[in-house]
């Protein structure tokens, strides 16, 4: 159907004449032909948040309504591309466009010349159901793309194709004549459907020491990341991208400034896999929003984003969903709420936006795939949150610690110490801990839960004796509590802290972690042994182990837990004399 425009009000359009349009459909609005979708229907009335600068629009132009929502591509060729935030690729647009996006553009998400050798996993007369494969392609070096009969489609195989196919060409043919192709469409505000959701029992390793060992996200959990402006949000996205054992990265950048996005544009495609040598990019799928695409694009790009890892999910990979950061979603939100007038909640934030971000993390989760072969996916999502002035009061960071499983709290104080990963043992926290002690248990050590335990007891303990240092100085303090802080202040700098930029340090395995963490809380025992024995406090303060604990997290992983070991035998023969 089409109507036409009667206002225009930055990226909020409304049209007359657009009865029968539904909400959510995609519209094209004015003969520049932008993207836009109906977010509000009354009567014939429908307001729209279009995709694209709507400079130049004027009243009485046509708006059209598909009759379909916004929908994502998937298929092969996701891998190793840029997208804006309603998938459009945006190194395509570049090359036939130059520097900026024209608009009104139409470049299909997925390339439609590009042939994929299409390997059958069915054949005629098989019946295939909702989530069975019908064929693999080799879609990057690293990645085997499962090409599944889509959600609610089943039916007897007639014809079944092989070899070079583009994702438009028919791959499959049902006996009542139904096609498949490789390609895909879902409505991105629509959740994939899955068999069953499971408990988070496996966790979503990181590789950084103070996530793993103290606030744990499960393979499918939630973690946010918030922290004001150079706190570290950023690098600890990136880092988590490269180690974390994910099989697919989806990352959702939402800049502040034009020049973020440019650096992310430039340098993640520089990132090298650590654990193939591959570009990362191989196993990466980047939605790109700049400060300067319009709002409703960036509203709309979590969605995309979290259908494209869904699809993968569905293939049963483990995907991680990098957001950063989801406070510029929430502030689009907030933009085009202001602009429909509707009436304003907290900071101005309309008043569904925690609802709408509570359905986005409901996203994530691991589950049981569809299809007859057991297939297990997941998705984990971390985002990073900035609130303005680092103040964690603000709704969208509220809203997020209601939701999310962990928190990582990020602290302008350690991150200008260079404490980094800047994060504040004392706000954060893992919902997860339960769920993952039995894999800890089963996979690295029994008492891998009270060593934690233990650890942040002797962090608290230090947190309230700083205090009193603070008023009577150190020397007021008996010997026993002086060890506390320097065994504290040693874990902060050597075990806490982790730089992401060392070669050997930037990702720690969980096994090293623990030994790590194992030494140093039996280091602390040492000592205070020593004492109670009636060593003098400068003696005890000068045991030799330290030197060697102080170089552990430099220490290659290879043979590592045979040298600490070493250490840990010689520090508790020390005990027991
Ligand atoms: P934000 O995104 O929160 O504004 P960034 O992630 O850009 O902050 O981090 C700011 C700076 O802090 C980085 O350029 C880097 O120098 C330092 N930094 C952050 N995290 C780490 C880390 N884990 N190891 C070493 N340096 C870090
Ligand atoms: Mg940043």
């Amino acid at each position: 159907m089409k109507g036409s425009i009667i206002k225009v009000s930055g990226p909020t359009v409304v049209a007359k004449g657009m009865r029968g349009a539904k909400m959510y459909d995609r519209v094209i609005v004015g003969s520049l032909g932008l993207l836009g979708e109906i977010v509000r229907l009354e009567g014939d009335t429908a307001t729209m948040q279009v995709y694209e600068d709507t400079t130049g629009l004027s009243l009485g132009e046509d708006v059209i309504s598909a009759g379909e929502p916004l929908l994502a591509e998937l298929g092969p060729g996701l891998l190793s591309t840029v997208f804006d935030g309603v998938q459009r690729p945006l190194y395509h647009i570049y090359e036939g466009q130059g520097d900026f996006i024209t608009r009104g553009i139409v470049v299909p998400a997925l390339q439609r010349d590009k042939k994929w050798d299409f390997k059958a996993a069915v054949k005629k007369g098989d019946m295939v159901n909702e989530g069975d494969v019908i064929g693999l392609i080799q879609e990057t070096e690293n990645i085997i793309h499962k090409i599944l009969a889509p959600p609610g489609i089943s039916g007897v195989i007639r014809e079944i194709k092989e070899g070079g196919l583009s994702v438009v060409d028919t791959a499959a043919v049902f006996e009542d004549g139904r096609k498949l192709t490789l390609m895909q469409r879902w409505p991105v505000r629509t959740p994939r459907p899955f068999k069953e959701k499971l408990y988070p029992k496996i966790p979503f390793i990181t590789g950084q020491r103070v996530f793993d060992t103290l606030f744990p996200i499960a393979m499918g959990g939630t973690a946010i990341v918030p922290g004001g402006f150079g706190t570290g949000k950023t690098v600890a996205e990136q880092t988590l991208a490269k180690y974390a054992n994910a099989d697919i990265i989806i990352y959702v950048g939402c800049g502040e400034r034009g020049n973020e996005m440019t650096e992310v544009l430039t340098e993640f495609p520089e990132l090298v896999d650590p654990y193939t040598g591959l570009p990362l990019m191989k196993r990466t799928v980047l939605i790109v929003n700049t400060s300067n695409m319009p709002v409703a694009a960036r509203e709309a790009s979590i969605y995309t984003g979290i259908t494209i890892a869904e699809y993968y999910r569905d293939m049963g990979y483990n995907v991680a969903l990098m957001a950063d950061s989801i406070s510029r979603w929430a502030e689009a939100l907030r933009e085009i709420s202001s602009r429909l007038e509707e009436m304003p909640g907290e900071e101005g934030y309309p008043t569904y936006m925690a609802t709408r971000l509570a359905n986005f993390y409901e996203r994530g989760g691991r589950i049981r795939c569809l299809g007859k072969d057991e297939r297990f996916g997941s998705i984990s999502i971390v985002s990073a949150i900035s609130p303005p002035g680092g103040d964690f009061s603000e709704p969208v960071t509220q809203a997020s610690m209601r939701i999310a499983g962990a928190l990582w709290a990020l602290d302008a104080d350690l991150a200008h110490r260079r404490h980094f990963p800047a994060v504040n043992w004392m706000r954060s926290f893992s919902l997860y801990i339960e769920y993952l002690q039995e894999w800890y248990k089963e996979n690295i050590a029994e008492d891998w839960n009270i060593l934690r335990q233990e650890l942040m007891l002797l962090l608290q303990k230090e947190e309230g004796l700083s205090e009193i240092v603070q008023l009577v100085g150190i020397d007021a303090i008996p010997d026993s509590e002086r060890i506390i802080l320097e065994v504290a202040r040693m874990i902060r700098e050597e075990f806490l802290r982790q730089n992401a930029f060392s070669e050997t340090d930037a990702f720690c395995p969980p096994a090293k972690q623990y030994w790590m963490l194992k030494a140093f809380l039996l280091y602390y025992k040492e000592l205070d042994a020593m004492l109670k024995k009636g060593a003098a406090l400068e003696d005890v303060l000068s045991h030799p182990a330290r030197n060697d604990l102080v170089q552990m997290k430099e220490m290659k992983t290879e043979g590592f837990v045979e040298k600490v070991k070493g250490i840990i035998n010689k520090m508790e023969m020390g005990i027991k004399q």
